[in-house]
């Protein structure tokens, strides 16, 4: 089946088609008017998905070589994230699919970044573990099957990528600041600054009393010498990157021998960061780990992940009705 996939759940407008499992096209609308406020503004964040939306299917189709009569389907991403942003691509998949008689499918967004390692040929086996970070959450998942996953870990208050974001503002960086710390920890000594390792049960996790330590810190640094965070800038970020990497794969590594399992993948937008994708790596190579990390275009949000999930529902003949809604919290 050739299939149109459509993602809007929170500041990327994304559009991907793909032909029996194949991605031919995944295009990434970013949104750059959010950089001024710190975080994403809902509201804004809509407005722009309307601009955004028919240009990206558009050059989704050109890209792809595809027609928009030959799509068999079209899969859009129901939930969780913003219901605004939600809204418009909840909106534009009914119409296409009403306009060309063609059945919806319904996607969970972060079922949808766990599913991202079935692009492509290098596939993890089944059960795997997948640890999901990103700007709204961080899990633990064990993936028994493509739809069956149990998270059996969480934050309990902040995601990761929140603690990026969160410690990059305070620095006086532009929103998303995981990237801009993840430039600068490259020419840093991660063990510069000690942060602490937060002592939680089992595999959750907690990233707001790191985010008030960080604060502090440079607060009081700041106070003895102004000119502290320019000065400290890669040793600030390499330690502060190294402190989330550490307290993520820890708790990965316990719930891998846990659970007996060998298939590690990491998935969501802080997947995208390179201390994390190297500790993996290592970890891996010291444990006997076969590990699976996403192609970078595939860790933050985009709507190619949205079409390989639609196309393995489509495969079980699972569509959803004209009267779907969007959720802003969609659990599996
Ligand atoms: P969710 O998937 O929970 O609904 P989201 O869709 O906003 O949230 P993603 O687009 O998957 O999240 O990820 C965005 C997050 O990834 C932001 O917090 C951003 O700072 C972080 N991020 C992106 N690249 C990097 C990087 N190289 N290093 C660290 N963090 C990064
Ligand atoms: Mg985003
Ligand atoms: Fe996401």
């Amino acid at each position: 089946p050739v299939i149109l996939a459509i993602e809007s759940s929170c500041d990327e407008t994304s559009a991907s088609v793909c032909a029996d499992g194949n991605i031919l096209s995944n295009i990434i609308a970013n949104q750059t008017i959010h950089e001024a406020y710190g975080g994403v503004v809902p509201e804004l964040a809509s407005r722009v998905h309307q601009q955004n939306i028919v240009p990206a299917v558009q050059q989704a189709l050109l890209n792809a070589k595809v027609n928009k009569n030959d799509i068999d389907a079209v899969a859009f991403t129901r939930g969780p994230g913003l219901l605004g942003s939600l809204l418009v691509g909840v909106s534009f998949a009914k119409a296409f699919a009403l306009a060309k008689n063609i059945p919806l499918i319904e996607v969970n967004h972060m079922q949808a970044h766990v599913l991202a390692h079935f692009i492509g040929d290098h596939n993890p086996a089944f059960p795997f573990l997948c640890l999901t970070v990103s700007g709204g959450h961080t899990q633990i998942v064990l993936v028994k099957d493509y739809f069956d996953m149990e998270i059996i870990g969480q934050t309990l208050d902040d995601a990761a990528g929140e603690a990026m974001d969160k410690t990059s503002k305070v620095l006086g960086l532009p929103y998303p600041g995981g990237p801009l710390i993840d430039k600068y920890a490259r020419s840093g000594n991660p063990d510069a600054y000690k942060f602490p390792e937060p002592q939680i049960p089992g595999f959750d996790f907690s990233f707001s009393g790191l985010k008030t330590s960080i604060l502090y810190f440079i607060r009081d640094n700041v106070a003895a010498n102004p000119n502290f965070i320019e000065e400290n800038i890669n040793d600030i970020c390499a330690s502060v990157e190294k402190r989330i990497a550490t307290i993520l794969l820890n708790k990965l590594r316990k719930a891998a021998g846990q659970y007996g399992i060998t298939d590690v993948a990491l998935a969501g937008g802080v997947s995208a960061n390179t201390g994390l994708r190297q500790g993996l790596q290592q970890l891996g190579m010291d444990l006997g780990w076969r590990t699976f990390i996403p192609k970078m275009e595939y860790c933050t949000d985009n709507a190619a992940m949205i079409a390989i999930a639609g196309y393995h529902k489509f495969l079980k003949g699972e569509f959803i009705g004209q009267d779907v809604a969007p959720l802003a919290r969609m659990p599996f």
